[in-house]
């Protein structure tokens, strides 16, 4: 097929790829559930026909194994894609999302949580890389100078009327630009608060969480997060190790990455009080929502954080529902792409809960500061209490990484969503043919031959 000029392009490939880094050999991820992560994406290119026209890049996020089932998932939405124009997928990416988690086979894996949709979500935010880079935006900017009747026309408001009408989620977008241009312009000269993790994993030596947490404070973070939930004792004396240097004034979030039951959250968290602790990060399942409610009634004013495991808007709506937590955790590739998360930033502002995304992994970062941009210029309208996670490793593979700057994200001026990896990156980290899974293989092989 000929190249057709950028009007009337399609779609001609859904190209994947199984990226895997070597993280867990430095214990960089690891927590009380995940000790040895190998952080992962599965990758996904949408090629199209026309000349000079962008590609549109997603991904979703695994730590190692099962990433290869992750890409197969993406693999099987391809023709949902493929053929399609691009124009008319960059106007209404939400016609895409629909196609995508309406696909009736494939839905029976879910529905809309899982593999299936994680591959869902790499697919339509690689649709919205695409709408922003032709719109010549950053996705932050793009969405928040959307008209909102449009944007409200890009949520699948089905399983949410009952806590959240389109008429709604109208009048907070309405409202919501209401100073937006006064918001902008402050967002691009402060940029927009974060906090670090890299100071708090649980595999770190008490001389490097105290360096890191130490570093962390002198870099202009207002926050930390350690990893707890392993031993209670190690808990209690990292705890107090963190607390000593990063002084009373910084706040200091602990995560248990799923690691309670109900009553043994309570407890735990309890015995980690002392220490002032913001907020206690997935004390439990995440699909507990009860659970939740009750550890919440229990420990505060320790606030409960959660969401980088919700599969979709429903649970959010329903932690909401249920008053079960204090910080809403939105991912940015876990759920069904932007558009669902469109839908899980209205619920919250609907709840009054502020948004404090997930981040980390690989290139979650990159891809979530967009959102909680436009939360910020066009939903809630403040960064109070609000905070993005930030982990600072692995932005060198990314074309457009994040900037960090006195503690605060810098908003991206690059059209498209921080999306893309270097080809190098690719080439090297492709698991198991890419430069380095080959030679790592092979020198594991000469171990077992000497
Ligand atoms: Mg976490």
């Amino acid at each position: 097929m000929s190249p057709t000029p950028g009007p009337s392009c399609r779609i001609t490939a859904v190209d994947t790829y199984d990226i895997r880094f070597p993280t867990s050999r430095e214990l960089d991820g690891s927590d009380a559930m995940n000790p040895d992560p190998d952080y992962s994406a599965a990758y996904v290119v949408l090629r199209t026909d026309g000349e000079d026209e962008p590609e549109g890049h997603g991904f979703t996020f695994t730590i190692g194994r099962g990433n290869d089932v992750q890409v197969a998932a993406i693999h099987a939405l391809r023709h949902h894609v493929v053929g399609r124009s691009v124009d008319e997928v960059c106007a209404d990416p939400g016609a895409v999302y629909r196609d995508l988690i309406g696909d009736s086979q494939l839905r029976w894996l879910g529905p809309e949580k899982g593999v299936m949709h994680m591959a869902i979500g790499a697919v339509v935010n690689a649709v919205w890389d695409l709408a922003a880079k032709r719109a010549d935006k950053p996705l932050w900017r793009l969405l928040a100078e959307a008209d909102p009747e449009w944007l409200v026309a890009q949520i699948d408001f089905r399983y949410l009327t009952d806590a959240l009408t389109p008429q709604e989620a109208l009048e907070i977008l309405r409202r919501g630009r209401a100073g937006s241009e006064q918001r902008t312009a402050r967002l691009l000269e402060r940029g927009y608060p974060g906090y670090t993790t890299s100071a708090g994993w649980l595999g770190y030596s008490d001389e490097k969480l105290t360096r890191l947490a130490a570093q962390a404070v002198a870099d202009g973070f207002t926050q930390i997060k350690l990893k707890v939930g392993a031993d209670l004792d190690d808990d209690v004396r990292r705890c107090r190790v963190a607390r000593s240097v990063i002084g009373p004034g910084v706040r200091m979030a602990i995560d248990a990455n799923q690691r309670w039951g109900v009553d043994e959250a309570i407890r735990w968290t309890q015995a980690l009080a002392e220490f002032d602790p913001y907020w206690i990060e997935e004390p439990t399942s995440p699909d507990d929502v009860l659970g939740h409610a009750a550890i919440r009634t229990a420990v505060q004013p320790v606030k409960v954080a959660t969401g980088e495991h919700v599969q979709n808007r429903i649970v959010f709506k329903q932690l909401l529902q249920a008053g079960a937590l204090d910080v809403l955790q939105i991912d940015a590739a876990r759920v069904g792409g932007v558009n669902e998360n469109l839908a899980i930033l209205l619920l919250a502002a609907k709840f009054g809960v502020p948004v404090c995304p997930h981040a980390g992994g690989v290139g979650l970062c990159e891809l979530v500061q967009h959102l909680s941009m436009f939360d910020y210029v066009a939903v809630s309208g403040t960064t109070e209490d609000r905070v993005i996670e930030y982990v600072d490793h692995l932005h060198d593979h990314f074309l457009d990484p994040v900037v960090i700057h006195e503690g605060h994200y810098t908003a991206p001026a690059a059209p498209g969503f921080s999306a893309a990896m270097r080809p190098e990156s690719i080439a090297r980290y492709t698991f198991p043919g890419g430069t380095f899974w080959a030679a790592d293989l092979d020198e594991k092989k000469e171990g077992r031959a000497a």
